[in-house]
């Protein structure tokens, strides 16, 4: 289990908490502040893109010492994991609004809107507080991202969505906004979400790996290799003797994407804790 299981689900899941999504812990003023601030200010965005690239250029040595400064700090307000499908439709079990909305890192990196952010609320969507935030952001901010066109879904709607999105090779995460307040989903990829870059390319994690690990059966595996093209995480390869594809389990994050990808459905996410090369791999 991730730390955030320990700390803050009490040894189980802590997406699976009802309270980490709760109005309660909305009702903070300083965590309303950090939504609005986060929302409501490009200028937030670009801001951390530029020193996350200011970090990058510095020596490793230098690096070494500020990052599990800014990791520590990163995880009392704004962390995120992995989360497959299956743990989505979980958590929409007991959330009853959710709400598509632009997503903030692809405004700053690929400059144009896309709709892959989700927004989570334990109350019907009229009187979502979460929603009640996000729209004091538009009203005060005339320059933040254009959310005038909230897309309220139902849960089917948003798991339909949320599979074709995984079709597109997207994994899903889930977002704190001051820990241990959950508020969205996001869906991710390297090269445009700049919690990634920072993971990936900056060794400043961001987001924990699922609590799964992939698997694949070899005597349904053909060796086309679709799944291949679809991990983002560099967790496959192709055995050329067998000609089958495996999975490292000590890289793969658990995001079920290459599952999605899969004709042959010969590919099972096992819980990370009964994996022992995985089971402490955060
Ligand atoms: S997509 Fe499925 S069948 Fe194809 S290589 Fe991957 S696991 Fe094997
Ligand atoms: S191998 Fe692991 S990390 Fe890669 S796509 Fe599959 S589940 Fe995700």
């Amino acid at each position: 289990m991730c730390e955030f299981c320990h700390r803050h689900g009490e040894g189980k899941k802590w997406y699976l908490q009802a309270q980490n999504y709760s109005e309660d812990l909305l009702s903070d003023l300083t965590r309303r502040r950090f939504i609005q601030g986060f929302i409501g200010d490009p200028e937030y965005f670009r801001q951390a893109l530029s020193q996350l690239d200011r970090l990058r250029r510095l020596p490793s040595y230098i690096r070494a010492v500020i990052n599990p400064v800014l990791v520590k700090r990163q995880k009392r307000l704004h962390y995120g994991q992995v989360v497959p499908i299956e743990e989505l439709e979980r958590i929409f079990d007991f959330v009853n609004s959710v709400t598509r909305l632009p997503c903030l890192c692809r405004q700053t990196t690929v400059g144009r809107e896309q709709r892959h952010c989700y927004a989570l609320s334990m109350v019907p969507h009229e009187r979502s507080r979460l929603l009640e935030v996000v729209r004091s952001v538009d009203s005060s901010y005339l320059t933040g991202p254009d959310t005038s066109g909230l897309e309220a879904l139902s849960k089917d709607q948003a798991l339909a969505s949320l599979r074709l999105i995984e079709r597109k090779g997207l994994c899903h995460t889930v977002w704190t906004f001051v820990t241990p307040f959950i508020g969205s989903i996001c869906n991710c990829d390297r090269s445009d979400c700049i919690a990634m870059r920072a993971t990936f390319n900056m060794d400043y994690p961001m987001m924990f790996p699922a609590e799964y690990v992939a698997e694949i059966n070899p005597d349904l595996c053909n060796g086309c290799r679709q799944c291949m093209r679809v991990c983002q995480f560099g967790a496959m390869g192709y055995g050329v003797a067998h000609e089958r594809v495996v999975i490292d389990p000590r890289r793969c994050y658990g995001c079920g994407i290459c599952r999605a990808s899969c004709s042959e459905d010969a590919i099972v996410l096992h819980e990370r804790s009964s994996v022992p090369l995985a089971a402490h791999a955060w």
